[in-house]
């Protein structure tokens, strides 16, 4: 087990030193304390893989030090940093029974026969694959091999950490809630440091205690899920976390007051030491915007309603801009007319994406 630093990483798969790099990953610097339940959360192509195949030893950093606790491991293969690594397809001997796949982790390694036995009985039963350990792996299905992948990543009690790359991938619908569960269960029964790549944010809600979120081949934030809902750091977080996610508004500020438009709404005093006439952004949830058929508020046009099971979202326009609002189960309206307020305390800031400080009041 370690604490993994990550410092000033860059890289690109075609250096080119005559013209403009195209970086996968950009100036990378982070720190993974050991023992924790990471998430890797961002969309597809951001660099999620790469990053992991570095931390790994897959790929080699076209620039920056990884460093496990205080040792520099830049330098060595994923064997001499040991490191386990699940990936998003199964990684089986086919020829060989589960037992023995499950044991070859260990085996390899040169552990003892008895405590290999009794490691192998230990994962089966925490993935459930006890009644069919002595079957060939050839035998079964796609989910069964995935689990069987999962066992091998676990399997090894002394490893620094272990990355999974969207290990669910290949899992059936059902079987996939109840893995992210057993997963969650597993890393507080293990106490190992697990980093798990996912671009779902349900996925990562569930498995983290910090969730780090990564966007065009940068880490925009890392945080507690409470902290990335409340809190986010950049407006791509406040839109890609949430569902609907959080709504963004271009507009200037005018004292306390921000206009979205000509539409006046007022700032907490914590803003009110912005620029006078700065184009900011107003990041404000779903959650927390109040509509109403009519009344005190800014004039909307309610352009349709959506169920999204235990919720309704109602899609508004504002000046222009398209909004999404969470609205009662009996909210009605005649016509499209209707009146829209914020709670002021949960309006975020932003400029060039970034929150602008400022607890909100
Ligand atoms: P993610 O896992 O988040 O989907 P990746 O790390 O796989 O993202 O990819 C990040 C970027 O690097 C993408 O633009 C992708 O096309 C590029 N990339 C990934 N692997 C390679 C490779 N082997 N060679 C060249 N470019 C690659
Ligand atoms: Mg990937």
């Amino acid at each position: 087990m370690a604490r993994i630093t990550l410092d000033h990483l860059a890289h690109a798969y075609k250096p080119d030193p005559r013209g403009p790099q195209d970086y996968a990953l950009k100036e990378i610097n982070h720190v993974w304390d050991q023992g924790g339940a990471y998430a890797l959360l961002g969309p597809s192509g951001c660099g999620k893989t790469t990053l992991l195949n570095i931390i790994s030893g897959l790929v080699h950093p076209t620039r920056g030090r990884i460093r496990f606790d205080e040792r520099d491991v830049t330098e060595l293969s994923t064997e001499a940093r040991n490191i386990a690594q699940v990936f998003q397809f199964p990684v089986v001997y086919d020829t060989m029974s589960v037992r023995e796949n499950l044991a070859f982790p260990l085996k390899n390694r040169g552990v003892p026969r008895d405590r290999t036995a009794a490691r192998v009985e230990e994962i089966a039963h925490l993935l459930d694959l006890t009644r069919v350990l002595d079957r060939k792996a050839r035998n079964l299905t796609a989910d069964m091999k995935q689990k069987i992948s999962l066992g091998r990543g676990l399997v090894r009690p002394d490893v620094a950490a272990i990355l999974f790359d969207e290990p669910l991938t290949v899992i059936d619908p059902h079987l996939k809630w109840q893995l992210r569960s057993t997963l969650k269960e597993i890393h507080r029964a293990l106490d190992i440091t697990m980093i798990y790549v996912t671009h779902d944010q349900t996925e990562a809600l569930t498995f983290a205690d910090k969730v780090v979120v990564m966007h065009d081949g940068a880490v925009v934030q890392t945080g507690t899920p409470e902290e990335l809902f409340e809190r986010p750091a950049h407006t791509f977080v406040g839109h890609f976390i949430g569902s609907p996610g959080m709504n963004i508004l271009p507009c200037r500020v005018d004292g306390a007051t921000a206009y979205i438009e000509n539409e006046p709404v007022s700032l907490t005093r914590a803003y009110r030491t912005l620029p006078q006439g700065q184009r900011i952004e107003l990041g404000i949830r779903p959650e927390f915007v109040r509509l109403q058929e009519r009344g005190d508020g800014l004039p909307v046009r309610v352009r349709r309603i959506d169920d999204i099971g235990r919720a309704r979202i109602a899609r508004v326009e504002l000046a222009g801009n398209a909004l999404a609002a969470s609205v009662p189960e009996t909210f009605a309206i005649d016509g499209d007319e209707a009146a829209l307020a914020f709670d002021p305390r949960h309006v975020h800031i932003y400029a060039d994406g970034h929150l602008v400080a400022g607890e909100p009041a």
